[in-house]
């Protein structure tokens, strides 16, 4: 280990734009190389922190324990580990908090979590756990000694009746202790400002770090989209489809994408970004390219 982590809300506060990566649990030994071959990759841009996924259930869960660990104990970089409610009782909920405290972990990212059957399907809680992420944002804050981060949707979680509506409910985390909030990803900055803006007037000031996935696949980034309430936009469609099946330059235009929205975000006022990198470095690279962000 180079250096203790450390917490979340103190370094977006220090005024200097965060980059954060996101990492989801290996499956097998290939994914753990795929991985840490990544991280190895991106550590020397010195990220502001990087995040840990919580899978639905049973040995993925540990996976993320042991990445989180691992990452504190032989990187410098902080981890944000996430946690949610599915499945999960308040006591195993309680252990998981344990677990990650004993490892050294200071940042927890706490979500609702979806239903096993997937992001549609209808939500029931699990008998003696929580049913919203704001229950569980309660729960850590009252017990204390972790930062807190949650989820933000741009276009409104797809459960919400309303942006309004959805708005209500950052809030709502945001006064039962969230420090900072992640965004889901999204294609246009407007939805991000205008997210920003609902959340100011109702009287929040955490920072929103816009969540980037460049488009790299259209077609799975549409189908992954539909379920989750982030659509793709006309204009962006028409950009990638205009090189038909040439793969290698619509990667090439989806990744110039991400890096002009990249670029509107932060000139627009963002604190930072936060990659999805799906366990590589290289899209998340090239983005770095276009904007010239140096080691
Ligand atoms: P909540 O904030 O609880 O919201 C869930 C739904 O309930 C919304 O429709 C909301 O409008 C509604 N709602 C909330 N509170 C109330 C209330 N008091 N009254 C009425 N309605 C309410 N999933 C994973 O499984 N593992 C992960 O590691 C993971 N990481 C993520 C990271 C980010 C940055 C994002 C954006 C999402 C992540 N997800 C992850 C997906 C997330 O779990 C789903 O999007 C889930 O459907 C919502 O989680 P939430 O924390 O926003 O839930």
């Amino acid at each position: 280990m180079t250096e203790q982590p450390t917490r979340i809300s103190d370094l977006l506060g220090s005024g200097q734009r965060s980059f954060s990566f996101e990492f989801f649990p290996p499956k097998d030994e290939a994914g753990t190389d795929q991985l840490w071959d990544a991280i190895r990759a991106l550590e020397p841009y010195r990220p502001t922190f990087v995040s840990v996924t919580y899978g639905a259930g049973g040995s993925t869960r540990d996976t993320t324990m042991r990445v989180t660990s691992r990452i504190v104990r032989e990187t410098g970089m902080t981890p944000l580990a996430h946690l949610t409610c599915v499945g999960h009782t308040v006591a195993e909920i309680e252990h998981v908090l344990d677990a990650y405290a004993e490892a050294g972990v200071e940042n927890v990212m706490l979500l609702r979590g979806d239903p096993p059957e997937g992001p549609r399907a209808e939500w029931t809680p699990t008998p003696g756990g929580l049913t919203y992420a704001q229950d569980l944002v309660e729960l850590v804050a009252a017990r204390g000694g972790f930062d807190i981060g949650v989820a933000a949707f741009p276009e409104g979680h797809p459960g919400a009746s309303s942006r309004d509506a959805d708005a209500d409910v950052l809030v709502a985390k945001a006064k039962a202790g969230a420090d900072f909030a992640v965004t889901q990803m999204f294609f246009r900055a407007q939805d991000y400002f205008d997210l920003v803006e609902r959340v100011r007037d109702r009287g929040a000031d955490l920072p929103i770090l816009p969540g980037i996935m460049p488009i790299l696949n259209l077609a799975a980034i549409r189908r992954q989209g539909e379920l989750i309430g982030a659509a793709v936009p006309d204009d962006v469609v028409a950009r990638l489809a205009a090189h038909g099946e040439d793969r290698t330059a619509v990667r090439a235009a989806g990744i110039e994408l991400a890096a002009e929205l990249c670029e509107e975000l932060l000139a627009g006022g963002a604190p930072g970004l936060h990659f999805y990198t799906l366990n590589r470095s290289k899209a998340t690279l090239e983005i770095f390219g276009h904007l010239n962000v140096a080691v």
